[in-house]
């Protein structure tokens, strides 16, 4: 339906649309690894709604239990009041996914978005410590709100506040500087009384930058990053939005790296399904928040409790989801690198089954999710430039479709570089 030849989303929504111009169709239903538009065509999905549907779209057994649940009148808006559904989801996490890790966390649920529980582990830093400055990466990304927003790289993006965004010093990322010793600046900043660098409250960082470009930090710089924080009494956040819930492997990101972060952020894949929920973990100590102190409406998506606990039960009982997405992964990987190797300049990186193509030109990459969109298959760029095509398809994908969705990324490559 058009509006004076235009759609009804040119026509009424705003013009901060974003993922609707990579993919001009219009998509209806979705199962598994693949959506489908209005018109019967399919689309193969490397991207995974952002890293929010690990286990796929409308995966049958989160659907059986949220349709019982909701058949059953459980409460769907719950505040923070206590539920059936939230029980039964803390006791899970606690059976399931702290108890097997020897993890001591206390559970907070804040609003439902990554941005949210990046502010409530910014604001419980600040307020612990009584310290104001936070140290941040470069490419680091974090969410949309002023906090989140601060601790977040690009420049394009903090344009967007309109305010200064202050108390937050940028520190270079492993593999930034491409020095061997990536953490030097940082350790004699924070030793040197006359560096100018306030003594932070806390250190926030991903394992692997998803929108930063899938920079993947090296095992040993994120362990030297735990023990420099540890040593001087700076809470180190990991942000797990993207990469926790399996994405790299294990559960939580860090546990390749075999540290235990201070604080710990959740949301996009934890409640399973593509519903709205967040998460934000932290040692027992920490929990000086007041009653109330982050509040929100949408605390209580009880409904995403269920498909939370469901996916937990389902595919955390045991390493098999683990073992599949590092064999997938590595498989990927290499497919990718003959597929680089074909194109001047072209590399490849990434953990688990966030695996990326990046380019040495720019130009290049959106024309390949372009090509690869008229394929049928949806793949985004990350990265400062956009120069990185990332491939993040769900955790359960299966080989076949792998193997297929390569097929048509290489054919996209084919058709634009060579
Ligand atoms: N942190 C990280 C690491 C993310 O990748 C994102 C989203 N891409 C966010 C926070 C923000 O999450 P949300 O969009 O749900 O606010």
């Amino acid at each position: 339906m058009t509006v004076a030849g235009m759609t009804v989303f040119e026509a009424l929504e705003s013009n901060v649309r974003g993922y609707c111009r990579s993919w001009p169709t219009v998509f209806d239903t979705a199962s598994g690894a693949w959506l489908r538009d209005e018109h019967g065509r399919e689309y193969l999905d490397f991207f995974a709604g952002a890293g929010a549907l690990n286990y796929g779209h409308n995966n049958p057994i989160l659907k059986q239990a949220l349709l019982d649940y909701i058949t059953g009148d459980g409460i769907t808006h719950g505040l923070d009041m206590s539920t059936v559904a939230k029980r039964r989801l803390l006791e899970t996490l606690r059976d399931r996914v702290f108890g097997p890790r020897c993890l001591d966390y206390k559970v907070q649920f804040p609003g439902p978005t990554g941005a949210n529980a990046v502010e409530a582990a910014l604001k419980l830093a600040r307020k612990v410590t009584g310290r104001q400055q936070i140290l941040n990466f470069t490419n680091a990304f974090h969410g949309m709100s002023l906090g989140a927003l601060s601790v977040t790289g690009s420049a394009a993006k903090r344009a967007g506040a309109g305010v200064p965004l202050a108390h937050v010093t940028p520190m270079p990322y492993d593999g930034y500087l491409g020095e061997p010793d990536e953490l030097r600046w940082m350790r004699r900043a924070l030793d040197d009384p006359s560096s100018g660098l306030d003594k932070p409250a806390a250190v926030i960082v991903e394992t692997v930058q998803g929108e930063g470009g899938v920079n993947v930090a090296r095992v040993d710089w994120l362990r030297q990053l735990a023990e420099l924080c540890s040593a001087r009494g700076i809470l180190l956040i990991v942000d797990d939005v993207q990469m926790g819930c399996g994405r790299t492997g294990p559960f939580f990101s860090f546990e390749t790296a075999g540290i235990r972060p201070d604080i710990v952020t959740l949301s996009k894949s934890i409640g399973g399904y593509g519903l709205p929920m967040a998460l934000v973990l932290f040692a027992p100590e920490l929990d000086q928040w007041a009653p109330g102190e982050h509040n929100g409406t949408f605390r209580g998506n009880n409904a995403a409790f269920v498909t939370a606990r469901i996916a937990l039960e389902h595919y955390w009982s045991d390493a098999a989801l683990e073992q599949a997405t590092l064999v997938k992964g590595a498989r990927i990987a290499r497919e990718l690198t003959e597929l680089a190797a074909t194109v001047p300049g072209a590399q490849v990186r990434g953990r688990g089954l966030v695996q990326a193509l990046a380019f040495d030109d720019p130009s290049l990459t959106g024309k390949v999710c372009q090509a690869a969109f008229d394929r049928g298959l949806l793949v985004e760029t990350s990265g400062a430039t956009g120069q990185v095509v990332k491939l993040m398809p769900p955790l359960t994908i299966t080989d076949a479709e792998i193997d297929h969705g390569l097929e048509l990324l290489t054919a996209a490559v084919r058709a634009v570089c060579h």
